[in-house]
């Protein structure tokens, strides 16, 4: 059975952890989308990790880890990362890359960092690693895809039009240090020798694997709100961010994905600019930030303070729908436990009106939140273990938002570990 799983979200839900807690009972992780610009952080008996190429399964011995064709491959990134957990001694994983994947280039790096720079105090807040340049590319059909590696005549000839093209911006817009093709068929010829033992015919394998029964988790990235499509264009991610895109990204049948969790977080965290309704200031948002997540809230990969908020129903009823949800994940409910009242946000006000419906960005932007209370529970709920041992608030809480959002909550995590977590059957 194929399951994914996903953020309702900015991103930063959690997912990390579950996919971990989930993958014990996998064959198989995929990442389908996106590439080093976002983590994912988990906490497990090996230490605590950052990852960002490697699928969160990595840290079991009986699962493969699959970079899809629809990620933004980092080869030297992901090197590192298989060192950064083979060195705290977790067993070397067995990982496929997709002959689909297209490689992430220096020069994407630099063009997201020019483009910051240009932009200056308008820019999108990008991580700076090279995804945007990337996935235009891709599109622009310039980008440079595993299989191609293996074939000069056919990366010489690319290489040639790279640099006719790039050099142009580089000269006249950015007035930075024009592109060579003798470098970046180094550079291409360097990624290549790394990622010849992995290369895989991802979309075969994986068919193969749903024939013989197995267990796939496809793991994305960031949440439903960094959607392309349905995010808060265009202040969005580059790649689509949706369970159905997992479908695409990992090559597999639409039909196959039977189960998606998306991941909700108990309050509300974003990275990067764009609109957020239920954002708070000052004291109470530096306090949630302090003990949000495991150990505060700050980006797996930048280490930015993320900006921070009340539940939102609103975001979080439309990013379950649009990811097509089957369960809903609530985690970091623990992190709550100190408020003596909980501000929820159950609508948006927008230009008088009162609209549980999350609207596109021009309306979005002028969106106030409404605001309910619901009483905490004042108590720390971290290793309980059955839901009726949750206190009462706590309860009412989670069955508050299950209701609001519209979709069943059906696991809910209470701390940052694998057995924290509480399932629910409803
Ligand atoms: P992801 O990108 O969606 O995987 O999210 P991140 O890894 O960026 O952020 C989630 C953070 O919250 C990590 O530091 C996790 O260890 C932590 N975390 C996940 N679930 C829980 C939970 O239920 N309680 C607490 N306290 N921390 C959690």
């Amino acid at each position: 059975m194929v399951k994914a799983v996903v953020g309702a979200n900015w991103g930063d839900e959690g997912k990390g952890k579950i996919t971990d807690m989930l993958a014990k009972q996998a064959d198989i992780i995929v990442r389908f989308q996106g590439g080093a610009n976002a983590g994912h952080t988990i906490v497990n008996d090996y230490g605590k990790f950052a990852l960002h190429t490697l699928p969160s399964g990595v840290f079991y011995g009986h699962t493969t880890s699959v970079i899809g064709n629809g990620v933004a491959l980092d080869v030297k990134k992901l090197f590192n990362e298989i060192k950064s957990v083979t060195d705290k001694n977790v067993p070397m994983p067995k990982i496929k890359v997709s002959d689909r994947a297209q490689v992430v280039m220096s020069y994407h790096v630099l063009f997201d960092q020019y483009e910051e720079e240009r932009l200056a105090g308008k820019s999108f807040g990008s991580t700076k690693s090279g995804i945007a340049p990337f996935y235009s590319d891709k599109f622009s059909k310039i980008g440079f895809q595993v299989s191609e590696l293996f074939d000069d005549e056919v990366l010489l000839e690319k290489a040639k039009k790279v640099c006719e093209l790039k050099n142009v911006l580089l000269r006249e817009l950015y007035h930075k240090d024009e592109l060579k093709v003798d470098d970046i068929m180094a550079e291409l010829h360097e990624y290549r020798d790394m990622v010849a033992p992995y290369v895989c015919d991802v979309s075969k394998f994986l068919y193969e694997a749903i024939q013989e029964g197995k267990e796939i988790l496809l793991e994305g990235q960031l949440g439903s709100l960094k959607d392309p499509d349905h995010g808060i264009y265009p202040m969005v991610t580059s790649s689509s961010t949706l369970a159905s895109y997992g479908a695409i990204g990992a090559g597999i049948p639409p039909y196959e994905i039977k189960k998606i969790i998306t991941v909700c977080k108990a309050y509300s965290s974003a990275v990067g600019a764009g609109a957020f309704v239920s954002e708070i200031f000052g004291d109470e948002a530096d306090e949630l930030r302090k003990r949000g997540g495991d150990g505060g809230e700050f980006g797996a990969t930048t280490g930015r303070p993320r900006r921070m908020g009340w539940f939102d129903c609103v975001a979080s009823k439309y990013g379950c729908r649009i990811q097509g949800t089957t369960d809903v994940a609530f985690t970091v409910l623990d992190v709550l436990g100190y408020l003596d009242e909980i501000p929820v946000c159950t609508a948006y006000e927008i230009d008088g009106e009162l609209t549980t419906d999350f609207p596109t960005t021009v309306k979005l932007e002028k969106a106030k939140p409404h605001l309910e209370v619901l009483p905490g529970w004042k108590c720390d709920i971290r290793g309980i273990r059955k839901y009726e041992e949750l206190p009462q608030n706590c309860r009412n809480y989670i069955e508050f938002v299950e209701k609001q959002i519209g979709f069943p909550i059906t696991m809910v995590s209470n701390g940052p570990g694998r057995d924290d977590i509480i399932y629910r059957n409803n």
